[in-house]
């Protein structure tokens, strides 16, 4: 295998930034992009994905199109505590704002690119797929996200989303800016075609959002939001980044910082191979640091959906949860080695 030549599978941030790296150790680098690629949502990027960034990129992510300044959140979860309103600087964008920028760097340095996956043979495979292309998931529950744009009352503040849960699932509310805003609602299931119907009806409980919005475009888009798992992320043959690799529920907001630091691990890991170092114990820690993320996460969800008022519509994926948990908790061990200024490190015993 020729030790520094890579095919990655997917130009999400997840993909885009595993190439960077690679290209920055100086790795050959192939991307797969489809032609025509999914819109991405609209997604609110904590000081955590800001800061990673910042290091990865040296990109200011708040000076990219449509990027939106937020400084608080308002949020009622429990039943019977009343809301909060929490500090909390973020940054609204869409999606595929920052994945075009994050490619368009990637122009002039040395990445070829390819329309079409193609066998990778001697190369070696990163598979940057999100969600939709993890094929041996470990999925815990069955929820989706179902959102829609609005436009926002004109008394509902700028600099703030507001999270709630309701009968049947929880909404969350970003402004977008200029009196836009991305309404998004988490439900344990949804047939085809009533997306719409559900949203209203999660709308008609609301006593938080509902009155922030005038009016909201019938077409909602729905994708899945159940925490999932690769249950085989880390092989010689193929390493898992990103959503691939671990899907988090929404609601822990955290998605994106959780793929930058997953592909600056693995790319890691593959050039400390190809410097020598002992590639199977690499991708042992590379797994073993995804199912600790994976516990921790699930472990919070659990928390989050345990203490909802109608904890009964979340029963179903609460045990799924609370089975995957179970299910990684013996594999949980020490870590032995750790990342320092980028490269995979042996922690002294
Ligand atoms: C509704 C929703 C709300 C979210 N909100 C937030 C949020 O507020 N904050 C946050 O941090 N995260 C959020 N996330 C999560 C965040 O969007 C993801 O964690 C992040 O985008 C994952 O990046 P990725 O590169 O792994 O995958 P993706 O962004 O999914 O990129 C994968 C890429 O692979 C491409 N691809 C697919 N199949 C193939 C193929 N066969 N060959 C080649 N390429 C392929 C796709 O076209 C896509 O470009 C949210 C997710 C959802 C669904």
């Amino acid at each position: 295998m020729k030790p520094r030549h890579a095919l990655i599978l997917g130009a999400g941030a997840a993909g885009l930034s595993c190439a960077r790296l690679l290209l920055l150790r100086g790795w050959q680098v192939d991307l797969v992009a489809p032609a025509a690629a999914i819109t991405g949502p609209v997604v609110v990027l904590n000081p955590a994905a800001l800061e990673l960034l910042r290091s990865m990129w040296g990109l200011d992510a708040a000076r990219l199109r449509g990027a939106h300044p937020l400084a608080r959140r308002l949020v009622a979860w429990e039943a019977g505590v009343p809301p909060a309103s929490l500090d909390q600087p973020a940054l609204a964008l869409p999606l595929d704002a920052l994945t075009q920028e994050l490619d368009a760097r990637l122009d002039g340095a040395g990445l070829r690119r390819l329309r079409q996956d193609e066998p990778a043979g001697e190369r070696r495979l990163v598979d940057a797929r999100g969600r939709l292309g993890m094929a041996d998931a470990r999925r815990a529950g069955s929820r989706v996200a179902l959102s829609t744009r609005v436009r926002l009352a004109t008394h509902a503040p700028e600099d703030r989303c507001t999270l709630e849960s309701v009968s049947g699932g929880w909404l969350f509310l970003v402004p977008l800016g200029g009196g836009a805003g991305m309404l998004q609602a988490v439900v344990p299931g949804c047939p085809d075609g009533e997306a719409a119907t559900r949203l209203q009806d999660l709308c008609g409980g609301s006593r938080l959002v509902a009155p922030l919005i005038d009016a909201a475009d019938p077409r909602v888009r729905m994708q899945p939001a159940m925490p999932a798992c690769s249950a085989d992320a880390a092989r010689p043959q193929r390493i898992a980044i990103g959503d691939a690799a671990l899907a988090l529920d929404p609601v822990s907001g955290d998605g994106l910082a959780s793929g930058l630091r997953g592909a600056a691990l693995a790319a890691a890991v593959l050039d400390d191979a190809a410097a020598g170092g002992d590639l199977q114990e690499g991708l042992q820690h590379y797994a073993l640091r995804l199912a600790y993320a994976a516990h921790r996460h699930l472990a919070q969800c659990l928390d989050l959906y345990r203490s909802v008022p109608a904890t009964a519509a979340w029963q179903h994926d609460i045990d799924a949860m609370a089975e995957l948990a179970a299910q990684l908790q013996p594999g949980l061990r020490a870590l032995r080695h750790g990342l320092r200024d980028g490269r995979l490190r042996r922690l002294a015993a």
